[in-house]
This record gives structure tokens, sequence and C-alpha cells, in this order.
């Protein structure tokens, strides 16, 4: 690159940064409130619904049907109950469902609750799980006078991250995660150049804070880093009768 071209460039960037007020050494402090005041770009409005669903969400069941879901079985439709009070239930060994739709960074709402009526022990209780990209699993489990490993509890990221509380309701109560999930990025090579973070609230609880996803949640073995692009969201028939229920599931795409 020619000289000149260059210094133009680094004298225009120059321009651009001492434009944007950045925090620079070399800046003047700046002397008068309106100097540090910024009024562009204006965040968009959002308003939020009588249900509680945010106006730019994207509902992903609000109980009428499984339009946005099929089964990873067979790619056709969900064999899960659908519910008279809008939710469903894992239907035992019919499998996991997915999204039809892919998603890269989310911000994930979604409510789950397990029998009233308590069957199994450890990870054998109301077991499911909702897999970001289909690939990364936030623990859901009747954890109620039900202990288990405590990487596999429920709010763990499976078998990487113990939760910092455990805040579940009591077993046939309505719990609710809200999840900020930023997906990973790998470079031309396929390697793995940032992790995917996570955090997670159970029903308004802290319970992962910006946790550094380590690969695959595997049951067996050592996290997976293949490279990939935007993937579902899954739910997870354990296939040891989980009778997980689950309601109100939406969520925002983060730029
Ligand atoms: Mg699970």
């Amino acid at each position: 690159m020619n000289k000149l071209f260059q210094s133009a460039i680094l004298f225009f960037m120059a321009l651009i940064c001492h434009g944007q007020n950045t925090n620079s050494a070399t800046e003047k402090e700046p002397k008068t409130p309106e100097e540090t005041e910024v009024y562009k770009p204006v965040p968009p409005k959002v308003s939020i619904k009588a249900n509680g669903v945010p106006s730019d969400a994207l509902v992903l069941f609000d109980g009428t049907d499984f339009e946005h879901w099929v089964s990873t079985v067979d790619g056709n439709a969900v064999q899960w109950h659908l519910n008279e009070d809008g939710s469903m239930t894992v239907k035992n060994k019919a499998g996991d469902i997915k999204t039809k739709q892919d998603f890269g960074c989310v911000q994930l709402h979604l409510e789950w609750s397990s029998p009233a009526s308590v069957a199994g022990k450890s990870q054998g209780r109301a077991n499911s799980g909702v897999f970001l990209q289909d690939r990364y699993e936030v623990q859901i489990l009747d954890n109620n006078d039900n202990d288990t490993y405590v990487n596999g509890q429920v709010g763990a990221i499976y078998k990487q991250s113990v939760p910092l509380a455990m805040a579940s309701v009591p077993s046939g109560e309505w719990n609710a995660y809200d999840i900020i999930y930023h997906q990973p990025r790998f470079n031309d090579k396929g390697e793995k150049t940032e992790p995917a973070t996570i955090t997670v609230l159970q029903n308004g609880v802290l319970i992962q804070d910006h946790f550094k996803i380590k690969g695959t949640t595997e049951y067996i073995g050592w996290p997976k880093n293949e490279a990939h692009g935007k993937g579902p969201i899954k739910l997870q028939d354990h296939r040891d009768n989980s009778r997980v229920s689950f309601r109100n599931i939406w969520l925002r795409e983060l730029h």
C-alpha cells in the first residue's frame, strides 16, 4: 500500500475516533457534561405484551401447536403431548424435539415443570434439558430432595459448570429459565477462536454467570469443538419417563 494513502487512512481513522469521544489517554479530559453525552443511535422501542412476551420476540411455543418444532428422530412432526393448559409434555421415548429454525446468539425464555408426583431418583427424576445450537445443554432436572452429581444437577451446564445456586420451585410448579447465549467463533481452519458464553437465571436467580462453554456437553468424554454455524434450540427426551412439561418459550436474536 502506498505510504501516502496509508497515512491518509490513519488520519481519517483518528478523526472518526475523536468524533466518537473515546477515552483515549491522549484526548483532553471533557470539561462539560455535554461532551460525554451520546444521542445516537437511539435504541429500538420494545413493549411488553399482556402475556409478558417482548414485542420483538419470536414466540417458539405458546401452547397452540408445534409449528416451530420437529422431532430429531426423523425430522417429522413432534409426538410430544400438547396439553389443554397451554403446555407440552415430553412423550417417553418419542425422542428430542428441536426448532425448525437455526439461531446464533439469543436471549431465550422458557418455563418448565417437573411432575408433582415424583418418581425415580438422581438423573432419573424428570430429566430433560435445553440445548443451545443443538450442542450445549442447560440441565433440567427435579433436584428437590434428590441429590445427584452437582455438575449434572438442575441449572448445570452439563458436566462443565455447577450452578451458582439451586433455585427450583417445588415439584409440580413452574420454573423459568432466562438464558443469554453467545455462540462460539471459529476461524477458517475450523479452530475455535472464541468460546460460547452463557448466562442463566432460574426464577430470577443468577445460576450461570457468563460461563465460557468448553465445548459439547458430553455424557461420556471431553467436550468437543467441531466448527459450526447457527443451530436449533433442542429440548430433551431423556428416555426414562422424563415427564417434564414446557410452556411459554420465546427468544430474541442478538446481533
Ligand atoms: Mg438432561
